[in-house]
């Protein structure tokens, strides 16, 4: 059965939380940015505060075994200035037995790296020649140790909860397996409790008329949320790379620009079921092309469908940003996700830029406002409207997957 933070008695347990500690560091092995440190010191303080005591495990990276420079050993004195203690350090996940037998009420432990083991992921490290039949054995065989990774690292604690998000999406053995142990005694903490609610809102209980912002450079990797939001959204947005291909497919001249010719049929097919589905598709109509994917390119203003051969759309014009923010401040409830142009190259990032500064004005105005996604988080981020929005979704595939309606392991594990 599923616990909740706030009402669990942590008084002389023991909690394993998973976190994601997997945070940026430079050459000098220091963090360029702490916010998701930050955003887990709300739960890890809760347990403390009420007499239990943290076994906090983390993934850093994608190491391929033991790597010095994937060590959460490097977070620590970030983790205790922010957690305001001492905290202590397992240079082995799987060999720390000692060290949390010691643990006192208030007092936490941070595990090393779960992935310099590959029975976190479950996925075997092969040399790229293998054959199948190694690469079944080797995936047989760590089926097999990930059981005992699993049970060793249940066995540390008297309760789970997960705050990792950003790996919900994942069936690994510290996001999901490990909730078993744990019948009556898993939790989430309130990074999960809060993305879950704001999604959750998003998708079954907006207020209407609901807009969402899809961009980003592919229609292949969006299908999934842009057919599942159908079902709940007024008005769709469309802008940034993927909007050529429904350009393409519906007949216009894109010159040079981003275009997945095996994804046109599936482009005409989703303009259809919008019609369908009563739901107003609005692409980016004036668009921002150049001459060259560069920062100092000759720029020009042109419809989507006549751009000049040799040219390419690199951004939603002012006319099509300002369209678009009549539809937006009109809403009650906005979705973001995914840059409306090369966002990267600070030439073509003005229409993302004022999509974030309409998100704030929309919020202002009492609409809910969701962002989530690297590059559209990034943006609000550096305008300096995070705060501005509703709310700021830390897992950007995790996010995803759950916006096309997916069941994520990491919830499931939790709620069965
Ligand atoms: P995604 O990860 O699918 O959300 O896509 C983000 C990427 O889309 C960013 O790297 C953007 O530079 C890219 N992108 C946005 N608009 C365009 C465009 N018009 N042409 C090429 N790439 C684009």
């Amino acid at each position: 059965m599923q616990q909740y933070i706030d009402t669990y008695d942590f008084a002389g347990k023991k909690a394993i939380v998973r976190v994601d500690f997997n945070v940026p560091l430079n050459e000098k092995m220091e963090i360029t940015d702490d916010t998701r440190i930050r955003a887990a010191i709300p739960t890890l303080k809760k347990v403390l505060e009420k007499g239990g005591s943290l076994i906090i495990m983390s993934h850093l990276g994608r190491p391929k075994g033991v790597t010095e420079k994937f060590s959460l050993r490097h977070i620590l004195g970030r983790v205790s200035e922010l957690l305001g203690t001492t905290v202590k350090f397992a240079e082995d996940c799987m060999n720390a037995d000692e060290q949390v037998a010691a643990l006192k009420p208030g007092e936490a432990l941070v595990l090393e790296n779960l992935r310099f083991y590959a029975e976190e992921t479950g996925k075997p490290r092969l040399a790229e020649d293998a054959t199948d039949e190694e690469k079944k054995a080797a995936k047989a065989e760590l089926k097999e140790s990930q059981k005992k990774f699993v049970a060793k690292l249940a066995s540390y604690a008297d309760c789970y909860i997960n705050d990792a998000f950003g790996t919900a999406h994942r069936a690994h053995a510290s996001t999901a397996l490990i909730a078993k142990y744990f019948p009556n005694d898993k939790m989430f903490g309130y990074v999960m409790e809060g993305e879950i609610k704001a999604i959750d809102h998003v998708l079954h209980t907006p207020e209407h008329p609901v807009t969402a912002i899809v961009g980003g450079a592919k229609v292949s990797s969006k299908i999934g949320i842009i057919e599942h939001l159908f079902d709940t959204v007024d008005n769709m947005i469309i802008g940034g790379g993927m909007v050529y291909t429904f350009v393409k497919a519906q007949g216009g001249k894109i010159g040079n620009s981003l275009c997945e010719d095996d994804q046109m049929d599936l482009a005409l097919e989703i303009l259809k079921k919008a019609e369908e589905k009563g739901v107003k598709m609005y692409l980016s109509k004036e668009v921002v092309i150049a001459d060259d994917f560069s920062n100092d390119a000759n720029t020009k203003i042109c419809l989507n469908s006549e751009i000049p051969d040799n040219w390419e759309g690199m951004d939603a014009a002012p006319s099509t940003v300002t369209a678009w923010e009549e539809v937006l401040m009109a809403s009650k409830t906005i979705l973001w996700n995914g840059p409306v142009g090369v966002f990267e190259i600070p030439a073509f990032a003005k229409g993302t830029n004022r999509i974030a500064e309409i998100l704030a004005k929309a919020t202002e105005n009492g609409a809910f406002t969701l962002v989530g996604g690297g590059d559209s988080v990034a943006a609000v981020t550096q305008m300096g409207f995070a705060k501005k929005v509703s709310y700021v979704s830390t897992g950007g595939g995790a996010m995803l997957e759950y916006l096309e309606g997916k069941e994520l392991p990491g919830i499931a594990a939790i709620r069965e």
